[in-house]
């Protein structure tokens, strides 16, 4: 799992300033954050070290492939500095932060629920267990739960509260199931109108991610990038994987990478706050035996202008499914239409970025060279020209996978996470960001938790 914390929150910082978040709010994001996070990891710059939190349950980590000195070599090359992915932004190659410690993913399910699920008397779990309503009654105050467990449909009172957190679609899905959401949609599907909130489902948005396959090299790069052992040196690395962590099994593979402002950013007055995130994937696929290696780069935008929405599908409602959101929703990111068809000039910007890194002297001592063969689809177009790049652009574009905003801070919940128009009701997951967070989005998530958990804590002592 790669992992950003403060790098975001500067992002976040511009989107509470909009919403007229006080300083003091703004210092409690930086407290949830020191909740949370065990940083074990090194740090390149030493910037800001009183950004990260070490008494937190989530450990993170600096990733160190042997890449690394190569990749801030090139960095060195054309003239970028080095840095820490989690430090104040500035145009910089770093290492990768990942959320793995001693090879093992320090997820939350690990390290908030596992330790105490059999423990707590005030706390049970219904795994195989999935919400289909929220029950909300007619003074609009929201009074437990229906689920289905083993397709048994059964009934959940809350005597406090309802907290939704499924996710980027299946929240809103939940609200909309409930009866809250755009009227136009719920009438359509027949559903009761118990508030109408237009806006739930809208403004999707996610970073956009284009791969560049098959970076090749000569045999001098073998020693900067891991294999996969030989069959009979497997058991060797697993058992050293088993008591270190370490090995190709520890890898994140993801990483390192570099941030860079793009020109339209600079245009959006944003100069010195990097938009583009360039991700080196050293084993793109892991080599086995002798094969060369070959490596991939991400390339992934961190303020895409597409905004895309999800709607209830009416037609699948009125059928009665109530419990498979994958046929319940109707998901449309509308990547690179409308204002979001500037995205594309951004991408393009990153693909001359990341043959600027192919084309190093530093690379170049490795044979470094783009090997994939022409896009099918593309091959009326120059190879490697703009016209030929656009399309391969809108052949590949895909989702980040850090999707948020479908149910809004400011237009779905408020800044305590509470659902407008419905008691005792909130959403507390990646819907509610109303912008998205310039990296990777999980570290954030965490934080909007511990924070949510503190409103509600608050709230009910
Ligand atoms: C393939 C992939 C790779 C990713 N890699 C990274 C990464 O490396 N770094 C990073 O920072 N981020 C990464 N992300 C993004 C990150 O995982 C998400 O942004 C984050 O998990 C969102 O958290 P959430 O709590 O909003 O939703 P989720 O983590 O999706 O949690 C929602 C939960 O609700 C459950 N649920 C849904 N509907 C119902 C229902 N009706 N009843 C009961 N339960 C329900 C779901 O099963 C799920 O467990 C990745 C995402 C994906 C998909």
């Amino acid at each position: 799992m790669i992992w950003y914390t403060t790098e975001e929150v500067q992002r976040i910082m511009i989107i509470t300033r909009s919403l007229q978040m006080t300083p003091a709010g703004y210092m409690r994001m930086f407290w949830s954050i020191s909740k949370y996070e065990n940083f074990i990891g090194e740090l390149f710059t030493g910037d800001h070290e009183e950004n990260y939190g070490h008494e937190g349950p989530i450990t993170i980590d600096t990733d160190t492939p042997p890449f690394l000195p190569i990749w801030f070599d090139v960095a060195n090359e054309l003239g970028y500095k080095v840095g820490d992915p989690n430090g104040f932004q500035t145009e910089s190659f770093t290492p990768m932060a990942k959320a793995i410690n001693k090879g093992q993913r320090s997820s939350s399910y690990n390290q908030y629920i596992k330790p105490i699920k059999n423990s707590r008397q005030n706390l049970t779990i219904n795994a195989y267990s999935i919400a289909t309503q929220v029950l909300i009654d007619e003074n609009k105050k929201a009074y437990g739960i229906v689920y289905e467990r083993h397709g048994i449909p059964q009934i959940a009172h809350a005597s406090k509260e309802v907290i939704i957190s499924s996710g980027i679609f299946s929240s809103p899905l939940l609200l909309m199931k409930s009866g809250v959401g755009p009227r136009d949609q719920l009438e359509e599907a027949g559903i009761a109108v118990k508030h109408e909130l237009p806006e739930v489902g809208q403004n999707l948005i996610d970073h956009l991610i284009f791969d560049l396959n098959k970076i090749q090299y000569n045999a001098s790069i073998i020693p900067y990038i891991p294999r996969m052992p030989d069959e009979q040196d497997f058991e060797e690395m697993l058992q050293k994987y088993h008591e270190t962590g370490e090995g190709i099994l520890g890898y994140l593979n993801q990483g390192p990478q570099a941030f860079i402002v793009s020109s339209r950013a600079k245009q959006d007055g944003q100069e010195g706050w990097p938009d583009i995130q360039i991700i080196y994937v050293p084993m793109c696929p892991i080599p086995e035996g002798n094969e060369a290696p070959t490596s991939c780069i991400y390339l992934l935008l961190g303020r895409p202008k597409s905004r895309g929405n999800m709607r209830l599908n009416a037609t699948a409602y009125r059928s009665g499914i109530r419990n498979d959101d994958v046929k319940l929703a109707l998901i449309d990111f509308k990547y690179l239409e409308g204002e979001g068809s500037s995205d594309a000039d951004v991408v393009l910007e990153a693909i001359d970025l990341a043959f600027d890194i192919i084309n190093s002297t530093v690379m170049q001592k490795y044979g470094t060279f783009y090997g994939d063969e022409p896009h099918s689809a593309c091959l009326s177009f120059e190879f490697l020209s703009k016209d030929y790049w656009r399309c391969v652009i809108t052949q590949t574009i895909h989702s980040g996978y850090h999707g948020v905003g479908t149910c809004s801070l400011g237009s779905v919940v408020d800044s305590k996470f509470r659902v407008q128009g419905i008691s005792n009701l909130r959403v507390a997951d990646a819907s509610v960001f109303p912008a998205v967070p310039n990296a990777n989005i999980n570290g954030p998530v965490m934080m909007l938790a511990e924070k949510a958990a503190s409103d509600i804590l608050q709230f009910w002592n």
